[in-house]
C-alpha cells in the first residue's frame, strides 16, 4: 500500500527530476545491471546496490521503483522494488524483504551475489517527492516492515536537499531486531540533529509505552497524531505498508 497527501506543491529543482521529467522519453524496456553489493540488513532482509547502466534513463525521483526481472528454476520472474537510496547519492539500492515462500525474495535472500546479472526497468511510480531546497516544512511518514523503502529514500533526500525541512517518522514492525536500516535512521538523527524525528511502533515488544505498542492502523495514527506536535499541521504525509 502506498499513499501520499500533500498539502502544498514543491517546485522541481535543476539536478532533481520531477516524476514527469523522470518518465519523458524513457522506453519501458530492460537494462541489464551488475549486482555491487549484496549487504544483509537483518536476518530476513538484503539491500542490494546495482550498477547504472545509463545515468540518464536512472535518474529517478525519491520514492520511486525498480521493476527487476530474473530467471528463477527456468522460470522469468518480474517484480518491483522501491529505491532506498538518495537519487543524491549516485547509488542504486533497493532492499527485499524475504517473504514465506516467496520466490524472487527468497531467492534474492539466499542466492543473490554480487557479481551476478540482473534485469531491470528504469524508475517509475508516482509516490514521489519533488524537493525544493527552500522548502521549510515539516514531512511525516507511516511506514511498516519493508514499506520503509521509498520512505527512506524521500527522507534521505529532504534532509539532504533542503537544509530547514524536518521529517517525522512512525516505523512499524514486530520486534526491534526486525527493524530495516535501524542503525542508519540513528545515524541520519545524529547527523541531521533535531530535523529527523524517528517513533518505532512494536507488535511483538513492550517499549514501555502503550501508544508505541501494537500495529499502526488508523486509530493509532490519529492518536500519534494528537500526541506528537507537528504531524497533523505537516506539509505532505506518506504511508507505506510492507
Ligand atoms: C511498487 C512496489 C514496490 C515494492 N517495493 C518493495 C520493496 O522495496 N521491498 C520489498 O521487500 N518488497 C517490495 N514490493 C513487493 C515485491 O514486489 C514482491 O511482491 C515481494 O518481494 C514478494 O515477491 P516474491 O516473489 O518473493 O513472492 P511471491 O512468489 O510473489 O509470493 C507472494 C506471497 O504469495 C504467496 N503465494 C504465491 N503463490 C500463491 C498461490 N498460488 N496461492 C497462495 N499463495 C501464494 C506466497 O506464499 C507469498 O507469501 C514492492 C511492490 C510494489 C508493487
Amino acid at each position: 500500500m502506498l499513499g501520499f497527501f500533500k498539502k502544498k506543491n514543491a517546485e522541481s529543482l535543476p539536478g532533481l527530476l520531477t516524476t514527469k521529467a523522470a518518465q519523458k522519453g524513457i522506453k519501458p524496456t530492460f537494462y541489464s545491471s551488475r549486482v555491487l553489493e549484496v549487504r544483509r540488513e537483518t536476518a530476513d532482509c538484503v539491500s542490494v546496490a546495482l550498477e547504472i547502466p545509463h545515468p540518464e534513463t536512472f535518474s529517478f525521483v525519491p520514492g520511486q521503483y525498480l521493476t527487476l526481472k530474473t530467471q528463477i528454476q527456468g522460470a522469468e520472474v518480474r517484480r518491483s522494488y522501491s529505491l532506498c537510496s538518495s537519487p543524491l547519492s549516485g547509488e542504486l539500492r533497493v532492499a527485499i524483504k524475504q517473504v514465506e515462500q516467496g520466490v524472487f525474495s527468497t531467492w534474492a535472500n539466499t542466492e543473490l551475489k554480487e557479481g551476478d546479472t540482473l534485469e531491470m526497468m528504469p524508475p517509475n511510480g508516482q509516490f514521489a517527492l519533488e524537493i525544493d531546497p527552500s522548502n521549510e516544512q515539516t514531512y511525516v511518514g507511516f511506514a511498516a516492515g519493508s514499506g520503509i523503502t521509498p520512505v527512506m529514500s524521500i527522507l534521505k533526500t529532504l534532509l539532504e536537499r533542503a537544509p530547514k525541512a524536518k521529517f517525522i517518522l512512525f516505523y512499524g514492525n514486530r520486534k526491534a531486531h526486525s527493524i530495516i536500516f535501524k542503525s542508519e535512521l540513528e545515524d541520519l538523527k545524529d547527523q541531521y540533529m533535531g530535523r529527523l524525528e524517528v517513533h518505532h511502533v512494536l507488535s511483538r515488544e513492550d517499549q514501555g509505552n502503550d501508544l508505541l505498542h501494537g500495529r499502526i492502523d488508523e486509530a493509532r495514527a490519529a492518536k500519534l497524531a494528537e500526541h506528537i506536535p507537528g504531524v497533523k499541521d505537516a506539509a505532505g504525509h506518506f504511508l507505506c505498508g510492507p
